[in-house]
């Protein structure tokens, strides 16, 4: 019989505080009506039908149903703060999802985007040392090795491509959050990413999913309830409308080449990125606990494969 033993991925959400105040609370409070902000916009050809809103622009197909938490732009779920809510036959977003989640989709080039003077692309290989992360022992992958395999890839095709590159570890080492935060930083980064590999109870649990820092004022996804940190600034805040551009154009050519499960672009507080100078992202590459993604690990094409879709995305967002 096939025995799997899984560490998982020590990356933690904020700490969680003590004062939750309900979401319902903080979202009637602060909506916008979805049709006067796209009127104000300029958004033509909205075609609405009852739950849902879809229009095309800026290339992208979008989608937002009542009740739901995410936004579809063409086909990946960008994960919401707070539910879309009908009022009166009327769709409401929150006010921060609605400024700075839609609207950079829609006019990407109004995004607090990448310093143009700078140059480093730092690389973060989760993991490393006495911290495994996730593995998966019969088929003897260990996440740290592959995150270390996956950043070498990625340098050696963002030099070909004239950007310059820095990593956060280039060995078996063990740095703590805040210490690759530090280092990252010190190079000045034109924008950052930490590299990963999920795992899951639930060995069912499959596909590919990319992380910004959470909105100042909403509750990462998975939770509804604000916590006491959600209402602290981190200095990756500054670059909120880049990071949702940045995790959405890797995502996106992440799931076109590989046709992986669309875990969309989802928000934490995850410690290695909330205080990057810079925009920042944190991709999860799959899951070490799913079999079949699991074999793909063993397989250097794919890992190219995985390379080349990240790089394409890193160029889409400079370029747009
Ligand atoms: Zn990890």
């Amino acid at each position: 019989m096939r025995k799997l033993l899984f560490s998982f991925c020590i990356l933690s959400y904020a700490v969680l505080g003590t004062s939750a105040k309900p979401a319902e609370e903080f979202v009637t409070s602060h909506l916008q009506n979805l049709s006067q902000s796209l009127d104000n916009w300029g958004v033509t050809n909205i075609d609405t039908s009852g739950s849902q809103i879809s229009f095309i622009t800026n290339g992208l197909d979008f989608t937002l149903r009542v009740g739901g938490r995410t936004i579809e732009a063409s086909g990946t779920p960008l994960h919401l703060g707070y539910p879309i809510q009908l009022i009166n036959g009327e769709l409401y977003l929150n006010n921060v999802d609605t400024n700075l989640l839609l609207k950079p989709l829609i006019f990407p080039h109004q995004g607090s985007r990448a310093e143009a003077s700078r140059k480093t692309i730092v690389l973060d290989a989760g993991h490393g040392g006495g911290d495994p992360g996730a593995t998966n022992e019969s088929l003897q992958l260990e996440e740290k090795k592959l995150t270390l395999t996956m950043v070498n890839k990625l340098k050696k095709r963002l030099l070909d491509a004239g950007y310059a590159v820095q990593l956060t570890r280039e060995d078996d080492t063990f740095l703590t959050l805040t210490e690759r935060t530090e280092l990252a930083n010190s190079f000045k980064p034109l924008l950052f990413l930490s590299i990963h590999f999920n795992a899951a109870t639930n060995i069912e649990a499959a596909g590919i999913e990319s992380f910004a820092t959470t909105f100042m004022n909403q509750p990462s996804t998975g939770r509804t309830q604000l916590e006491t940190t959600d209402t602290e600034f981190t200095r990756n805040m500054h670059y909120d409308k880049s990071n949702t551009l940045l995790a959405y154009s890797i995502q996106k050519q992440l799931i076109l080449a590989t046709s992986e499960r669309d875990r969309g672009v989802k928000r934490a507080r995850f410690g290695v990125i909330k205080n990057i100078e810079s925009p920042a992202a944190l991709l999860e590459l799959g899951f070490l606990s799913h079999s079949e993604s699991a074999k793909k690990f063993k397989d250097d094409h794919y890992l190219e494969t995985l390379a080349k879709a990240i790089v394409s995305g890193i160029k889409i967002f400079l370029e747009q």
